[in-house]
């Protein structure tokens, strides 16, 4: 049961130098949020248990998710996200701003290929070697499961090696297993936006193209 494990998850302490960041971070905190009580822990998941799309980031920023305790909240990256399932009708809201509101997703669960934020958000490889275990539960933990959306390369390579495919990152490439497709797109960050990588237009077509995916599937 992917409940179950968001239990495990939180009570991890596999990696050292990232547990000792995140912990600090909490206390020192960002100066504008110096009032803000942090999460300061492992993150979780957040989402529909019966999900058809799962979307892997790369991990929690140290002042977005590892101060608000739900995935793609409390920053950039994530503003973009949550815009993106509320187009496509499976986000309840157009934003997610704390783990108190009252967001809803339908049919959709979001987490990160590293759990806990790590320094200048590199993960090392051991780092990722390890929270693959989380990744690779959380795809078997989701039966209705049809449709992985990768967002950036170490999400990517983590996902495709758990499922067992020789696949290269490239924006918008597509590889399938006989139970799932995994789809491949630049990471939402501030930096590929501002540098014109990523338009609104090409993040939002790629869910329109995931929509068509999953009817595909059924069909
Ligand atoms: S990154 Fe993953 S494996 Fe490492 S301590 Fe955090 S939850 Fe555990």
């Amino acid at each position: 049961m992917i409940r179950d494990l968001e239990d495990e998850i939180l009570g991890c302490t596999r990696c050292s130098r990232l547990i000792d960041y995140i912990r600090k971070v909490a206390i020192e905190k960002k100066p504008k949020y110096r009032n803000y009580q942090y999460w300061g822990k492992p993150l979780p998941g957040f989402g529909d248990p019966n999900a058809w799309l799962l979307i892997v980031g790369l991990a929690p920023a140290a002042h977005g998710g590892n101060r608000t305790g739900r995935v793609f909240t409390g920053d950039m990256s994530g503003e973009r996200v949550y815009r993106a399932l509320y187009e496509i009708g499976l986000s309840s809201s157009p934003k997610s701003e704390s783990r108190y509101d009252l967001v809803e997703l339908k049919g959709v669960y979001l987490t990160n290929a590293v759990k806990c934020a790590p320094p200048k958000n590199k993960p090392n490889k051991e780092e990722i070697g390890s929270c693959s275990y989380f990744l690779k539960k959380e795809i078997e933990s989701l039966p209705k499961l049809k449709v992985i959306l990768t967002l950036g390369r170490i999400a990517f390579d983590t996902t495709t090696n758990i499922l067992g495919i020789d696949g290269k990152f490239s924006h918008m490439a597509i590889y399938s297993t006989n139970r799932l497709t995994v789809v491949a797109s630049y990471h939402p960050s501030q930096q590929n936006f501002v540098s014109g990588r990523l338009t609104w237009g090409n993040w939002i077509s790629i869910f329109y193209k995931i929509k068509t995916l999953y009817t595909s599937h059924n069909a």
